[in-house]
Parts: C-alpha cells; sequence; structure tokens
C-alpha cells in the first residue's frame, strides 16, 4: 500500500472548520429552497396525479427509510432499564450508568442530552445516532454500544468508546446531519415542484423529477462523505480526552484483531456457502451469529463451532433479525447468481489480502495480552509501522481504504493519528458542547 501520508492535528481540525461552514451554506440554502417553492406547489392539481406526484414527492426521504428502520428494530435497552442481574463482562447496569456519567462529566455534557443503550450485537462496534431532529427532539439522540464490545473492553477503554460517539452526536455532529430533517422536506419539495413544471411531458416528465432528485439527494450528500475520515480522527480524539491517549491505541488495537477474526470467520461461512455446504444461504447467517461469541477468541476456535453448526444445521425456518437481514450482503437474494458473484469477489479479495505482509503488534511489543500499553511498546509497533510503509496491523479490507470502507480511516491511521498528534491532542481546550 505504500508509504500513507498522516494527516496532523492542525489540517484535521481545519478541514473540519471548512467543512461545517460549507455545511452551514448548504443548511440555509435548503431552507430556501424548501420555504422559497412551497408557493408555487399547485396542491388544487394534486388530487388528479396524486400517485405518481405522492411517488416523486417520496423519492428523497424514502433514502433516509432504511437507516431509520434499522435503528427502530435494533433490540436494545436503555441502560437504565436493564435487569438487576445482567451482566456484561466486568460490567453490570450500576457500573455502566456510573461509568457513563463520569464520561458525561468529564466531556462537560449535559446527562439529559444523551441515551445509552445496549444492543445485543456480538460484532465489536458502537454507533451513534441523531437522526436530525435532535435541536426538536433530543431524546432521539443516543449512543448504542453493542453488547461485545462491553464484554471486551476494560473500563478504561469503555470510556475511550463512549467518548468517541459522543464526539459524533456533540462538538463534531456535522451540520447536515443535524439537518437531516430539513434535507428531507427541501428534497420532497423540490421533487414535486420540479414534477409539477414537467408533468405535462407524461413519462418523460417522471424521468426529469427523478433525475433532479437523485442529483438533490448526489449534491447534499457529498459535504458528508467529504467530512466522514476527519470526524473518525476528531473522535478519536475527543474519546481520548477521557480514556488517555495509551488506552486509545490500546482499545484501537484490540478492536482490530477482533475484526480481523470476525471477518475470517465471515470468510470461512462465504467460502461453505459456495462451497454448497450451507444448502440456504439464508441460514448462513442464524450459522454465523450462533457461532460468534461475546467474548474475543481466536478465529480458529470459532471456525470450529461454525463447522459443527454447519453439520447440524437443520433446515428450520432461520430466525432473523431485521438489523441481521439488513446488513448481511447475501440475506436480500438467496438464489441470485449476483449475490454469489458478489461473495466470490469478497473470497478473491481475501485470498489477496493473506498475501500481504502483516505487523504482529503484540509479538512487537510483547503485549500481555490484557494490560494498557505502554508508552515504550506503542512507540515500538509505530516504529516499526514508519519504517516499514508496506506493512498492515490487519488483513481486513477497510484497512486498504477501497469502496464504502472509505468513510472510515483505516485502524493504523487511526492509530498513527493518535499517536503522531498526541502532544496537540493533550494541549488542546476541551470543545465546548
Ligand atoms: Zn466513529
Amino acid at each position: 500500500m505504500g508509504a500513507m501520508a498522516i494527516p496532523r492535528y492542525n489540517e484535521i481540525h481545519a478541514r473540519f472548520e471548512h467543512g461545517q461552514k460549507v455545511g452551514w451554506v448548504l443548511e440555509i440554502s435548503l431552507f430556501i429552497i424548501a420555504l422559497g417553492l412551497l408557493p408555487f406547489i399547485q396542491w388544487n392539481k394534486l388530487p388528479q396525479d396524486w400517485i405518481s406526484a405522492t411517488v416523486v414527492t417520496l423519492l428523497v426521504p424514502m433514502q433516509f427509510l432504511p437507516s431509520l428502520i434499522c435503528v427502530i428494530a435494533t433490540k436494545k435497552k436503555e441502560i437504565d432499564q436493564l435487569s438487576e442481574t445482567a451482566r456484561y463482562g466486568v460490567f453490570d447496569k450500576h457500573n455502566l450508568r456510573q461509568l457513563v456519567d463520569g464520561v458525561l462529566k468529564e466531556l462537560q455534557i449535559p446527562k439529559r442530552k444523551v441515551r445509552v443503550y445496549i444492543t445485543n450485537d456480538k460484532q465489536l462496534n458502537a454507533f451513534a445516532v441523531s437522526f436530525g431532529l435532535s435541536r426538536f427532539l433530543p431524546f432521539m439522540r443516543g449512543v448504542y454500544l453493542h453488547r461485545k464490545t462491553l464484554h471486551v473492553m476494560t473500563p478504561q477503554e469503555l470510556k475511550s468508546w463512549i467518548g468517541h460517539e459522543l464526539g459524533h452526536l456533540f462538538p463534531y455532529a456535522l451540520r447536515l446531519d443535524q439537518a437531516a430533517l430539513l434535507q428531507i422536506i427541501a428534497g420532497a419539495v423540490l421533487s414535486l415542484f420540479v414534477y409539477q413544471q414537467v408533468a405535462v411531458w407524461g413519462g418523460f416528465g417522471v424521468m426529469i423529477a427523478v433525475g433532479v432528485a437523485w442529483l438533490f439527494l448526489y449534491v447534499t450528500s457529498l459535504p458528508r462523505a467529504k467530512l466522514s475520515q476527519v470526524c473518525e480522527y476528531l473522535c478519536d480524539e475527543y474519546g481520548a480526552r477521557v480514556s488517555g491517549i495509551e488506552v486509545a491505541i490500546t482499545d484501537l488495537l484490540k478492536t482490530g484483531s477482533a475484526t480481523e477474526a470476525e471477518h475470517e470467520v465471515l470468510m470461512y461461512v462465504t467460502q461453505a456457502i459456495n462451497n454448497g455446504e450451507i444448502p440456504n444461504p439464508d441460514s448462513a447467517y442464524t450459522i454465523y451469529e450462533q457461532a460468534l461469541g461475546f467474548e474475543i477468541e481466536d478465529a480458529e476456535q470459532i471456525k470450529k463451532r461454525v463447522a459443527t453448526a454447519i453439520k447440524d444445521y437443520k433446515a428450520e425456518r432461520p430466525n432473523l433479525s431485521v438489523r441481521g437481514l439488513m446488513d448481511f450482503f447475501w440475506s436480500d437474494a438467496a438464489t441470485d447468481s449476483d449475490a454469489t458473484e458478489k461473495r466470490e469477489a469478497m473470497l478473491r479479495v481475501y485470498d489477496l489480502l493473506k498475501e500481504v505482509p502483516r505487523l504482529d503488534w503484540k509479538k512487537t511489543c510483547g503485549w500481555d495480552g490484557h494490560s494498557t500499553l505502554t508508552p515504550m511498546q506503542i512507540d515500538r509497533i509505530v516504529g516499526k509501522l514508519e519504517n516499514n510503509p508496506d506493512l498492515v496491523l490487519f488483513r481486513i479490507p477497510e484497512e486498504f481504504q477501497v469502496g464504502e470502507a472509505k468513510s472510515h480511516p483505516g485502524f493504523k491511521k487511526r492509530i498513527l493519528y493518535l499517536w503522531i498528534n498526541r502532544l496537540d491532542i493533550e494541549r488542546a481546550p476541551l470543545p465546548r458542547i
């Protein structure tokens, strides 16, 4: 992958400031579109042609629906609603509450402004949701922690995760995300307005309206795409403000290793589907889900369980979660040859990845498997990576910044960013909420 430039602190902060200004201009424009075009909508014409008009009007709003459904359908529990007996690694309801409150206090975020949920996911991850309604409905704002994350992280590391997600909701929330409702309304009004102007042309008119809606979505998504990587660096910084840089880096390394193991198992299951060992691809998700545990494990251990699960699998109706269905690339097309091709492409990438030289970070620094890495240990890892730019840290596609993975910088870049810029990060004043 060659030498990679790690952005500097000042560059990332300047890019964010600039992006927010662009977002502000766009927000004002959306407001003007929504309000300015409203008087020109011919309401009296709507009843004659309501089907096409409705379809065209919903084109933009519909784009936001899948992610909305995903979040609503995700099985989750707010921390205060957890049962008294629930245990997740070293955490229970009470010490989780304490930990979250501690992070909020340290970052000077009012407690009533955010809810923290636990989801039942077995992937190491967390996410933040604000839905663009946050100015009107602050209770819609939430941090979602996957259950596995609690099992795997130490309290100090979990602080870094929570801090990161709070970064997405508060100091580094994108203007345009917060204005998503405005974006939806402006998109709907604009599409309907254009449609009414060209409706006389029949099918061709509909096509023009569809084109305008598509262009609207494209243009309004640009600022977000430009800032998404920047935001990840900034949110990593924010989390590190609570946990300390060394903890944040230990956390990223652990997460990268777990992601690599998950990917390996996923590829194993994918191979099994393409080999015809799993007759019904829909059931693959169930098998994969059941074989994954909440604790960190060797990929080999999990693969053994997957192999047993495949043998024992009886063609029952798979019990899929909505989120699982939407997440999983093979869930939508059980017999589709597209899905097979997609899986084959993924396997080819996986084969290439296996050839890429990788730094064994655990060995390099002599990690004991549980403590926070010391500055000296991190120096050893970072030194090796800087001297050997071709080395990767994890054999996962995300590290190569292709396709959809572009929204996140790879783990290697995130780790190097934190370490190279640590003095600036530690010296900076806390962002105001
Ligand atoms: Zn993030």
